[in-house]
């Protein structure tokens, strides 16, 4: 039988739990209560099949930054199907749609990051990343230089590649990762880990276990240090001011390459184009995918200075994916693109939405549940404690209060996620302030329902 939103919901439910292995789930759990059906979606809101309207917090996943039902996407979309569906760039060839956003991005791009090679994830761009700053360092004749720095609870993706940048310890127990060559070193998580220090000298004491990084491998030895200039995954740590300067300085006094992990900061999520302009700093790669496309195609890529692509350029860099540069992908992300700059989505983020939302989200402080509340643009995220003085984490597992919280939001119509005891929002870049005002209700509601 044809499925279809007037299907019964039980029986899609049964389906799924046959037949859909979820990512990031312990499947047989959800069977037994069954999976929310998404079945459409307008603005920020989503429906389900029980004809439930949610509002989704975290624009899907930090991804559907111009929000949903833009025809102008499904148009694009349908003219490029039309006229190439696909067609690939391996063996000298190329096309518009490709060429046309990589020029796009250059512009947008600050400082010398002119070059792009595209993926169709930011999993995959991030295994480009890795493979390409280990063959920039052996065609400049120091192939020695191949470990990358990350960080713990730093997420890049999902592959044997990215996952091993990443320092998700609970992905590491599982099929072989971190692969050999990637160390990894403390967040900048103050409300945690800061203790007695001030967040201006935990910044800094974090930022220098790079420095001692360094100089313990050998300072010859490191390729490249990647990171999100917030990150996000691990529970939207927002560093103290004082961090990213001291990891520029300390990039710029060993001469390691920057690879800054844009994949949901970029996109005006941070208030700018860009995390790093938000941050200030001056990476040499950029790994980038969600926003990009606002999620309604699959794409990702690296941007890339002018530097390591001169050096990459002259090689046969044997590195690529079948969906690089996917024409109907890149139409829509051009499309994407087009709408947050004629509309003025970047800098209303900027200049109106941000300081509203940062406004209303900072009252959730008051609620004897919350501790610390930060936000940096439209990505923010609240840290649930029993104490709030001692900022102290729940005696319980760790992250069942969070879940706990985020089941509550769920029955109560708001879509807001959960890193163990931290709930994050990364709604839409269009919300409205009645939205805004929506969410913090609906918050809020869901605190008290959890203590
Ligand atoms: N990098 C960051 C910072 C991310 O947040 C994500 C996904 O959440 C990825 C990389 C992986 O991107 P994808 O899921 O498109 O492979």
């Amino acid at each position: 039988s044809v499925l279809s939103p007037n299907t019964p919901t039980a029986e899609l439910q049964r389906i799924d739990a046959a037949h859909h292995m979820h990512p990031f789930t312990h499947n047989q759990g959800l069977a037994d209560k069954g999976a929310r059906v998404i079945t459409r979606a307008n603005g920020c809101w989503l429906t389900d099949s029980n004809g439930n309207r949610m509002l989704d917090g975290m624009a899907g996943l930090w991804c559907v930054n111009v929000g949903y039902g833009r025809t102008e996407l499904a148009d694009a979309a349908h003219r490029q199907m039309l006229e190439l569906p696909f067609y690939n760039t391996f063996f000298q060839t190329t096309h518009i749609p490709a060429l046309a956003l990589a020029q796009r991005l250059a512009e947008l791009a600050p400082g010398d990051l002119n070059h792009v090679f595209f993926a169709g994830s930011g999993s995959e761009a991030n295994d480009t990343n890795l493979r390409m700053v280990r063959t920039y360092w052996s065609e400049k004749g120091q192939p020695e230089r191949q470990i990358i720095i990350s960080r713990w609870n730093g997420y890049h993706g999902s592959t044997v590649g990215s996952g091993s940048l990443g320092g998700m310890k609970g992905m590491h127990e599982q099929g072989g990762m971190p692969i050999p060559g990637i160390h990894h070193i403390n967040q900048p998580n103050w409300w945690l880990e800061g203790g007695d220090m001030t967040p201006e000298e935990f910044g800094l004491a974090r930022a220098r276990e790079l420095e001692e990084a360094i100089e313990e491998l050998g300072p010859d030895k490191v390729a490249a240090f990647i990171a999100e200039p917030i990150q996000g995954a691990g529970g939207v740590i927002i560093p103290p001011e004082t961090y990213w300067p001291e990891i520029q300085r300390i990039v710029d006094k060993y001469g390691i390459l920057l690879i800054a992990d844009e994949v949901i900061c970029a996109f005006g999520r941070t208030g700018n184009w860009f995390g790093s302009q938000t941050m200030g700093i001056r990476p040499h790669i950029m790994t980038i995918a969600k926003g990009l496309s606002s999620g309604y195609q699959p794409i990702g890529g690296s941007i890339v200075c002018d530097e390591v692509a001169e050096v990459i350029d002259a090689t046969e860099f044997n590195h690529g994916y079948t969906y690089s540069g996917h024409p109907v992908a890149c139409a829509v992300a051009l499309e994407n693109l087009r709408i947050l700059d004629e509309e003025g989505i970047v800098t209303r983020v900027r200049e109106e939405t941000a300081p509203y939302l940062k406004e209303r989200f900072e009252t959730l402080t008051d609620h004897p549940m919350v501790g610390e509340a930060k936000i940096v643009g439209m990505m923010g995220s609240i840290a649930l404690t029993p104490d709030k003085a001692a900022r102290a984490p729940f005696a319980s597992d760790a992250g069942t209060v969070g879940y706990l919280c985020r089941e509550r939001c769920f029955n109560n119509n708001l879509v807001m996620r959960h890193v163990y005891d931290r709930m994050i929002i990364s709604p839409p870049l269009i919300i409205s302030r009645e939205e805004i005002d929506t969410l913090i209700e609906r918050a809020w509601q869901s605190l008290d329902e959890t203590m």
